[in-house]
């Protein structure tokens, strides 16, 4: 009896599943394996059928995703979790510090003949970008395998068209 995958809602490891890195490969079976594995960007996952949950290996801590019926839900770093608590503390990061060079820049404006001016407020920019690219280094960091995996996913793909 032909099973119709659009209506299928359990996860099982014998069907097609869109591939949870790239988002552009389909993940299935690997043959004499218990794992998947995708088409596009060739990440490997070990499956766990009776949590409907399927966790990429290639990265500490690893990577699982559950299938909710229709798609994937958001990738969870096992052992971390990216809490409210971690949100306010990344935003305060940014903004105390330019908040308060900000209120000193203006409290404290250098004296009108001053040749240099702008120092404060330059600094006070300087510190919002420094402060803001070290949260994105850190979020590329915590979720760094499907960004790489998509650019290799990518390169590979072009360098197949190109030699053609
Ligand atoms: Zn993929």
């Amino acid at each position: 009896m032909p099973s119709s995958k659009i209506l299928s809602t359990s996860f099982d490891i014998k069907g097609d599943y869109p591939c949870p890195v790239c988002r552009i490969g389909k993940i299935s079976q690997m043959p004499m394996m218990e794992a998947m594995g995708c088409d596009f960007c060739h990440e490997i996952f070990t499956v766990n059928p009776e949590q409907q949950q399927i966790k990429m290996p290639s990265r500490q801590p690893p990577l699982t995703w559950r299938w909710n019926g229709f798609n994937w839900t958001e990738a969870q770093l096992e052992g971390v979790e990216l809490g409210w608590g971690y949100v306010l503390a990344a935003i305060s990061f940014v903004l105390l510090p330019t908040t308060l060079i900000g209120i000193v820049a203006y409290y404290f404006p250098p004296s009108v003949n001053a040749p240099i001016t702008w120092i404060p407020y330059i600094w006070t920019i300087l510190t919002f970008l420094s402060h803001l690219s070290i949260i994105g280094w850190i979020f590329i960091e915590v979720y760094q395998i499907p960004v790489v995996a998509y650019l290799r996913a990518i390169n590979r793909w072009r360098t197949g068209v190109m030699g053609r």
